[in-house]
């Protein structure tokens, strides 16, 4: 007999893989790269009419009044506003979107309770985008005021942003019209094939978000300008991560949405970046040194396993099941990772692809239980093993089944048997065979 028992998300920090804060001495880095492939639709459908729009804004204020759609499902709505703290936009919306299926205006629904002191439901702006901080209660209409001097967002508030990492969203459709009214400055999206030209130093706010086909970055406009010899590569490059993992796992996070890069200081304390969407990043990601910076993901020289590993943790609960990661959240994102090096060619020079294997033998000598749980690249190890074993596409396959699992068809009862039995089905569905003898051989624990 089972029973289902709460299951509490854990915030998915990663922090393992930072790189040394020194400025790199290897001056003989080449200024392009030939070896980060090429972006191509492989037809999984990685965007989805669920994605929101841009706001169309200048490089410089005044914003004056812009109407556009707010999906629900958006992990927030860039306005194209910026407003420095104390400074007022007016938002008004209407329409309806949903929550499971049920429709509701900008008001949101009281029978939904309430989150950071606004009613579910309802459209809410922010003052950027850090982990967990306030939002103000728009709904039908009302004024913002800035907290700090940011770039405003909106969208509707349905839960924590740790609980938007784990799909919260996905139970939400439909879009309202918003509009925007403000004589504050502006920040512009610049598409990825318009950085080689675009007018950085016009932006009189500092700031603006590239767009490329999945991913979006938000920046300091000086911080691309010094970039931008690297920027398309380099936004290519991510691209190119993306759409790798998305073919191994057969569908796509967020409901096709692009995945934001966000520069977060209040996460640098106790992460390095913070799955989700945002991914928040610690802001040496985007202005650090030359092997950390985001916009030059395209040079060999720049430690792109973070990225990676990122995306490989929306990928790993694309769907919202997640539980079957439970005993460590930090290996099965890895799975994506070294697909996404191979398959571009960037083993070399990226951390953790030549060691993570090291303590196989040593492990197997005399297998403990705690230590591969434990360890994220000991359970990686053992995880690839199944490559190893029944092929290259174990996982695509294993990942193809999951899209149609949930958290409730793993049976956990409270013990890390009951997660890894559940592993050792799906599994056996994509091996063909019972793997029990491998999971016995790494002494993980089936009864
Ligand atoms: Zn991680």
């Amino acid at each position: 007999m089972w029973m289902m028992i709460t299951v509490f998300s854990a915030l998915i920090a990663c922090s393992d893989d930072k790189p040394p804060e020194s400025t790199p001495t290897d001056t003989t880095r080449p200024t392009t790269s030939t070896d980060t492939g090429t972006l191509t639709d492989t037809g999984v459908g990685y965007t989805t009419e669920t994605d929101a729009g841009v706001v169309p804004v200048p490089p410089a204020g005044p914003y004056g009044s812009y109407t556009f759609d707010v999906p629900a499902v958006a992990n927030w709505v860039n306005t194209g506003l910026y407003l420095r703290a104390g400074e007022t936009a007016e938002i008004t919306a209407a329409g309806t979107w949903t929550v499971d299926g049920a429709s509701l205006g900008p008001d949101g629904d009281p029978g939904l309770d309430e989150e950071r002191g606004c009613t579910k439901g309802m459209l809410v702006a922010r003052s950027g985008l850090r982990f967990e901080e306030a939002v103000t209660c728009i709904g039908e209409g009302a004024t913002f005021t800035a907290p700090s001097d940011d770039i405003v967002y909106v969208g509707m508030i349905f839960s924590t942003d740790l609980g938007e990492t784990y799909g919260d969203r996905l139970r939400l459709g439909g879009a309202i019209e918003v509009t925007v009214t403000s004589e504050g400055d502006t920040v512009p999206t610049v598409a990825a094939d318009a950085v080689a030209t675009y007018d950085f130093d016009a932006v009189a706010s500092g700031q603006v978000e590239l767009e490329s086909d999945y991913n979006l970055v938000t920046i300091d406009a000086a911080q691309v300008a010094l970039d931008r010899d690297e920027a398309v590569e380099g936004l290519a490059t991510l691209d190119s991560i993306y759409t790798i993992e998305a073919d191994m796992r057969g569908m796509t996070p967020f409901s096709g949405q692009r995945v934001r890069w966000y520069p977060d200081e209040t996460i640098s304390a106790f992460a390095y970046m913070l799955a989700g969407n945002p991914v928040r990043c610690d802001p040496g990601l985007m202005t650090g040194n030359d092997s950390q910076r985001i916009l030059r993901s395209g040079e060999t020289g720049t430690d792109i396993w973070g990225f990676a590993h990122e995306l490989g943790h929306t990928f790993t609960l694309a769907n919202g099941a997640w539980v079957y990661m439970y005993t460590n959240l930090e290996s099965w994102p890895n799975l994506f990772t070294l697909r996404a090096l191979e398959e571009l060619g960037r083993t070399d020079d990226q951390p953790n692809y030549d060691s993570y294997c090291d303590g196989r033998e040593a492990f197997l000598s005399a297998p403990e239980y705690e230590q591969v749980r434990d360890d994220p690249f000991l359970q990686l190890c053992f995880l690839k093993e199944f490559e190893a074993v029944y092929g290259d596409d174990f996982y695509d396959d294993f990942y193809r089944g999951m899209n149609e699992q949930s958290n409730d068809d793993l049976r956990y009862d409270g013990t890390d048997a009951s997660i890894w039995r559940y592993v050792r089905d799906r599994f056996d569905l994509s091996a063909g065979e019972d793997t029990s003898y491998l999971f016995e051989e790494w002494a993980i624990p089936l009864e």
